[in-house]
């Protein structure tokens, strides 16, 4: 029996996660992902994409998404890679969250208006230790 692990708003998001699960032999799937093709504004009232697993693997599957939610997964990801982890450019944290500036925002309201939604990227980073905002 399939068991719901966690919904995503972003399709992609959910793919990435579930072949990260598939890597750590836990048979994942993607469930709602066309909704998202076809009516991102459905998709997102019926709750995003889902990914579920079998639920003698949940446990399991569980820690891998607590790793991935923690940022530990992408931190392996960069030092295989040789990518220097984000931090804040004035104090050096690594303590920062994603945020939108205020012309994508509008854009997006705009065009949600001709009923046409779109995933908007976060791509402002803000220090959580110093404040400062920069770019991606
Ligand atoms: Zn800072």
């Amino acid at each position: 029996m399939l068991v719901r692990l966690a919904r995503f708003v972003e399709p992609w998001e959910a793919q990435v996660v579930a072949a990260r699960l598939n890597a750590d032999d836990i048979p994942a799937t993607v469930a709602y992902a066309n909704h998202s093709v076809m009516a991102w504004p459905l998709a997102l009232a019926l709750g995003g994409t889902a990914i579920e697993v079998p639920a003698s693997h949940l446990a399991q599957a569980r820690e891998v998404l607590a790793r991935y939610q923690s940022g530990e997964l992408e931190a392996e990801l960069d030092e295989l890679v040789g990518v220097e982890p984000e931090q804040c450019p004035r104090c050096g944290s690594a303590d920062f969250r994603r945020t939108m500036s205020w012309h994508r925002r509008l854009i997006a309201v705009m065009v949600n208006f001709l009923f046409v939604a779109f995933p908007a990227k976060r791509d402002r980073l803000i220090c959580n230790n110093c404040g400062k905002c920069w770019k991606e």
